[in-house]
């Protein structure tokens, strides 16, 4: 078993995994065969490349799963750097005076290199963003939540965190 790169800054994105998953990841990017790993096991990218598309398919999600959840306001990709860096995306409740009244808002906020990715790795963060409609904290029934809406949600979750390794090392083949 080879040692686990702790230098290389791409372990980061891995720091909550246990290490026999640490050293996995590490081989899979030292290797080099990161980019062979994604096209064996995700041959083409996602449809959803507009704003308008993505706010479709989030919405549509939502409405199977969450139908009593609040209206959810936009989603959008953006390019922040603090999207990559701690949570691949944010979900963002505010509420509005609006006269006298509340209003609620919900903003879904995705980190722009998904713009071009698997179907599974955008679901995988829209899933998690949704979760936060019900639930505030990485618990255990935000994750059962994830997981009803996505079955094989922490292997996708894991692989977003690998295609943003890929991204930042220029390798995103889903890119036109
Ligand atoms: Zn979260």
């Amino acid at each position: 078993m080879s040692a686990i790169d702790n230098t290389s800054p791409y372990m980061n994105y891995f720091n909550g995994y246990p290490e026999p998953i640490r050293a996995q990841v590490n081989t899979l990017i030292s290797s080099g065969k990161l980019i062979q790993y994604f096209k064996k096991k995700y041959p083409s990218g996602h449809q959803y490349n507009s704003e308008k598309a993505l706010y479709e398919y989030t919405n549509t999600l939502k409405q199977q799963f969450l139908k009593n959840a609040a209206k959810l306001n936009s989603v959008k990709y953006e390019k922040r750097k603090e999207l990559v860096l701690n949570a691949l995306g944010t979900h963002t409740f505010k509420r509005h005076a609006h006269g006298k009244k509340l209003k609620a808002q919900h903003h879904i906020a995705v980190a722009n290199q998904l713009k071009y990715a698997p179907l599974e790795v955008l679901k995988a963060l829209v899933v998690h963003e949704l979760a936060h409609f019900k639930e505030k904290d990485h618990n255990k029934s935000f994750y059962n939540l994830c997981c009803h809406m996505q079955a094989n949600y922490f292997e996708c979750e894991l692989d977003l965190r690998l295609f943003m390794v890929l991204c930042e090392k220029g390798e995103n083949f889903y890119s036109p």
